[in-house]
């Protein structure tokens, strides 16, 4: 077989369980919008089917051949040379998978997640408890199964950020530790505290929908290629060209959860929207890595959509979609409300100082269950524990602790430190377009944000996975990722603010 023919059928028939995940994120997405309470067990059927066709497909001996092949022969196109790679990562996962573990795991998460709705409905954890065990058992098997040099955690990491270790996060997340911890205590010690009453107004649900929608457009979300609906936790999925699912939650009493997690689902369907259309279904149309989707997500809704700028822009349209709610408020006031900082117990309303204990905590307990050190039905005990030591609280319930999240309930041990790997991406990106493009304020105050758009099309979103998310941001910001510019960022926000 020629050169040119092997590496056509190796797209070919990656792009074919590309095209089965697409199908599945369709079913997934539906589960979590409008399917049927009483659809579940159906569906934990379809999802488990397709994850294993999937698997049979990506692990076919003709695609480890093909890549054996092409990988004789050094490739001269770049695109090629990076799917080739990649493809070979993801190959290699699969191949030490055995098929009836991807099966149990696909059937047990689509069942928990619908366990864990009604555990955290009823704030009930022992219901949800015998499922975290399998779940956590089964990671167990799937480490293994894949393999690690130090920690099985490592193998976890691997999935959702190629190429990370759970040693060198480690290390960031507690540089990163010891300086918000000063920073918060003096924002505490300040003793300033915004107005509680600006977000917390009579917010009609369908007005709330309205200007949301109305600022994902502006900020460059295209609503011919996407849509917009409601869940119970909100995510983004992107199903392929032309068709991108954003979701989210609102009350009619709190502006910030469903006016910022529009923002935030928003930028990750910025990135998915600017992925190249041309490679989808290989590496070079795919995001690099979930950090790096993360970092677009936190760009819009806090670099972006909690800034000054923004609002100088959007305060006066949010007073006119809610006539006679906040006619009195000064942009001053709305910006020291949008954002405060509180300790809290709700790791997806936490502020941008705070937020990230939440996460040290989680990566901390998930390294506890996958090495043993912690029985999953002791996790109540030891987040409270943990909570209290970081954040200096004590949950009232499991519902507002450790049943708040979905992640564990779809498996996703070794997922939460992408998010703040993503506001540390976020910040270092930040500041690089901020220096290539120059007054990005002025932008922001005209409603203008097609610069912005256009450099992360052109840095982020364009390239795919040319670049793992380390060597990216070498790449696009000139440095190696460092705390330090989300530590400037927070303290140039909360400065004035605070007086600190
Ligand atoms: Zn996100």
């Amino acid at each position: 077989m020629d050169h040119h023919t092997a590496y056509h059928d190796l797209i070919d028939g990656f792009k074919n369980v590309r095209l089965l995940e697409s199908i599945g994120a369709l079913v997934g997405w539906d589960q979590h919008t409008y399917m049927p309470v009483k659809g579940a067990g159906h569906r934990a059927e379809q999802m488990g089917y397709l994850a294993k066709l999937g698997h049979e497909k990506l692990t076919a001996p003709a695609i480890g051949q093909l890549l054996g092949e092409l990988e004789r022969a050094a490739a001269t196109d770049e695109i090629e040379r990076v799917n080739v790679r990649e493809i070979r990562r993801v190959y290699n996962r699969a191949v030490k998978m055995p098929s009836k573990l991807v099966e149990e795991i696909a059937r047990t998460v689509s069942q928990a997640q619908n366990i864990w709705a009604e555990a955290r409905k009823k704030n009930d954890f022992p219901s949800f408890a015998p499922w975290l065990d399998k779940i956590v058992t089964l990671k167990r098997e799937e480490a293994t199964a894949v393999g690690y040099k130090d920690s099985p955690y490592d193998a976890l990491l691997d999935e959702y950020e190629p190429g990370a270790t759970t040693a060198e996060i480690t290390r960031v997340f507690a540089e990163l530790r010891a300086d918000l911890i000063p920073l918060v205590a003096a924002i505490a010690a300040s003793g300033k505290k915004p107005r509680k009453d600006i977000l917390t107004r009579e917010f009609a649900v369908d007005r709330q929908h309205m200007f949301g929608q109305a600022a994902a457009a502006a900020i460059g979300f295209d609503f011919q290629a996407g849509r917009l609906d409601t869940t119970v936790h909100p995510f983004c999925s992107g199903i392929g060209p032309g068709d991108c699912r954003l979701t989210t939650r609102y009350h009619p009493r709190e502006l910030n959860q469903g006016l910022f997690g529009i923002l935030h689902e928003a930028g990750h369907g910025i990135y998915e929207q600017g992925l190249d259309t041309t490679h989808f279904g290989t590496p070079a149309g795919s995001f690099a890595s979930l950090g790096i989707h993360e970092s677009q997500s936190r760009l819009w809704e806090n670099q972006v959509g909690r800034g000054r700028p923004f609002w100088e822009h959007f305060l006066p349209r949010l007073q006119q979609t809610f006539p006679g709610t906040l006619d009195e408020i000064t942009i001053d006031e709305f910006i020291f409300a949008a954002n405060n900082v509180e300790k809290s117990f709700i790791r997806v309303e936490a502020d941008e100082a705070t937020y990230n204990m939440h996460i040290i905590l989680r990566f901390e307990l998930e390294q506890a269950l996958m090495c043993g050190d912690l029985k999953p039905s002791d996790v109540p005990g030891a987040w409270n524990e943990k909570f209290h030591h970081m954040l200096d609280l004590t949950p009232p319930n499991d519902a507002q602790g450790c049943l708040q999240d979905i992640h564990w309930s779809m498996g996703g041990l070794g997922y939460f430190p992408t998010y703040t790997l993503g506001n540390l991406y976020a910040a270092q990106f930040m500041q690089q377009a901020r220096q290539d493009l120059g007054d990005l304020d002025g932008d922001f105050r005209a409603g203008q944000f097609g610069r912005l758009k256009g450099w992360l099309n052109d840095k982020i979103h364009r390239p795919g996975q040319r670049y793992r998310a380390g060597e990216l941001c070498r790449r696009v910001t000139g440095q190696a990722l460092s705390h330090k510019p989300l530590i400037a960022y927070l303290r140039q926000k909360y400065g004035p603010l605070y007086g600190i």
